[in-house]
């Protein structure tokens, strides 16, 4: 609850100006929340205003993108970016594009952004931008003229400098190669200004893989040094069944682990011998089907048309890799029921807030999104410093500098937690560790 006088005002300001935004104001209330001992202790943000300025994006633009389907008829989208906040470098996040994306969405992704990048060490603004197009179901034609479209506009507000996009729902390696195409083509100009790019034109060994990867990495520290344990050998349950879901599935089978299920927006699948990782990847990434695929191809497995209850299969961990708001506090009873011992968010914003305090109340440990996934936004970072260089490193020097990094944002966290009063809360831990560089970098540069 917001005791603090300064946040409890910020607060309801916001409410009052963005009474619409559901989800940013969901997001704006955990952070502060979580900034209460450090605000109390900093009387030179209220003084300076860092508060009312850190919940107002530095701009955000909302356009029309008009494209024509392959009927021939004229088709109308959303688009958006949120520049939410360049205070310790160029904008940074990704485009979604799924037919939920709505202003609300997009500034509290944008604004939760903004600590994870300042968490990973990298000099990286927050920002994020996407549309309510729906990619499902489309073909290449068409989401190639969708992407041209929605480049089109977006291609005045970005630079290799400025705002460098990436992918996340709906956004792919195909999605970023059209936008990457039309941009270089309005522009004339070969620069690293989307990350998550084919290899043949600037993209980074080992981005695909990332923020899964990262999520492990995560999670291996976090039982290492919180409860002396390695990862071998825990049964594991995965939400989602993309990017993010697919590379997280890989390493905790690559770290000993079993994964029992991952789902989609239709279903979940349950497979009592560990998910089968190339049937998955045949289903998802090459037939981009349905995960009841799934339960067609591999035998013993079992598929369930209600997503959410892959929170009721019995495990030691449990990984969100889908979207917001998808393990509510019914969930989060049925994972402790069950005896689950840690949560770690691979999704942004997935875990409601009841669901946070109810996990947190019951000594499960829990990795916050903003922590727990930034080996994405990472990697995108060092995307961004191979391009700068002209140079590629291999496969295996940025997963380990991707590996680093993680370990490093667990402790960073940990001890943030530690110096609160709050050891091993890491929600805390990672909002004042991320917030931090964030308002010393505004507190250095002026009011803007
Ligand atoms: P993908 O589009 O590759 O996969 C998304 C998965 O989540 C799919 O299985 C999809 O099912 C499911 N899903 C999406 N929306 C919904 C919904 N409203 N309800 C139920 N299921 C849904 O996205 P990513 O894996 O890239 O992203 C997943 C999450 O991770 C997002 O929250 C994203 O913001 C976050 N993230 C991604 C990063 C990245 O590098 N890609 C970095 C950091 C965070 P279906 O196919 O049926 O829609």
């Amino acid at each position: 609850m917001l005791t603090n006088e300064y946040l409890k005002r910020v607060y309801e300001d916001t409410q009052n100006r963005n009474a619409a935004d559901k989800e940013f104001l969901q997001a704006v209330y955990e952070v502060f929340d979580s900034l209460q001992p450090y605000v109390e202790k900093h009387p030179e943000l209220e003084k300076n205003g860092i508060m009312e300025r850190l919940v107002e994006p530095d701009r955000m633009v909302s356009f029309r993108v008009a494209w024509v389907d392959d009927a021939g008829k004229v088709r109308v989208n959303r688009g958006y970016r949120c520049q939410f906040n360049s205070s310790i470098g160029p904008y940074k996040g990704g485009l979604r594009f799924h037919p939920t994306v709505t202003r609300s969405v997009i500034k509290f992704l944008g604004f939760e952004q903004i600590f994870k990048n300042s968490l990973t060490s990298l000099p990286l603004g927050g920002g994020k931008g996407g549309s309510d197009f729906d990619p499902k179901g489309k073909s290449d034609g068409e989401i190639m003229r969708f992407c041209q479209a929605f480049m089109t506009e977006l291609h005045r507000y970005i630079g290799a400098d400025v705002d460098v996009p990436a992918g996340d729902i709906g956004v792919g390696g195909r999605e970023i190669g059209y936008l990457f195409g039309q941009y270089k083509f309005l522009k004339n100009n070969f620069t690293g200004v989307l990350t998550g790019k084919g290899l043949e034109f600037g993209g980074s060994l080992a981005r695909t893989e990332a923020t899964g990867y990262g999520l492990l990495y995560f999670v291996e520290e976090m039982f290492r040094c919180m409860r002396c344990e390695s990862l071998e050998g825990k049964t594991v349950v995965i939400s989602g069944a993309g990017n993010v879901a697919i590379y997280a599935a890989q390493k905790a089978t690559q770290l000993g682990a079993k994964v029992v299920t991952m789902s989609d927006s239709k279903g979940y699948v349950y497979d009592p011998n560990g998910i089968n990782l190339d049937v998955m990847k045949q289903i998802k990434e090459v037939e981009r089907a349905r995960i009841s695929e799934y339960a067609k191809r591999v035998p013993g497995v079992t598929y369930g048309d209600n997503r959410s209850d892959v929170w009721k299969i019995p495990c030691d961990i449990a990984l969100p890799c889908a979207t917001q708001n998808e393990l509510d506090e019914e969930s989060a009873k049925a994972l402790v029921a069950n005896g689950v011992q840690a949560v770690a968010e691979g999704a942004n914003m997935p875990s409601t807030p009841e669901a946070i305090e109810y996990l947190l109340a019951h000594g499960v440990l829990f990795g916050p999104a903003k922590a727990a996934n930034a080996g994405g936004v990472a990697t995108s970072g060092l995307e961004m410093s191979q391009n700068s260089q002209r140079y590629s490193w291999s496969f295996e020097e940025v997963d380990k500098k991707l590996k680093n990094i993680m370990v490093n944002i667990f402790h960073n966290s940990y001890n943030a937690s530690k110096d609160c009063g709050m050891e091993g809360n890491l929600v805390v831990g990672a909002n004042v560790a991320g917030f931090i560089k964030v308002s010393n970098a505004m507190l250095a540069e002026g009011v803007f």
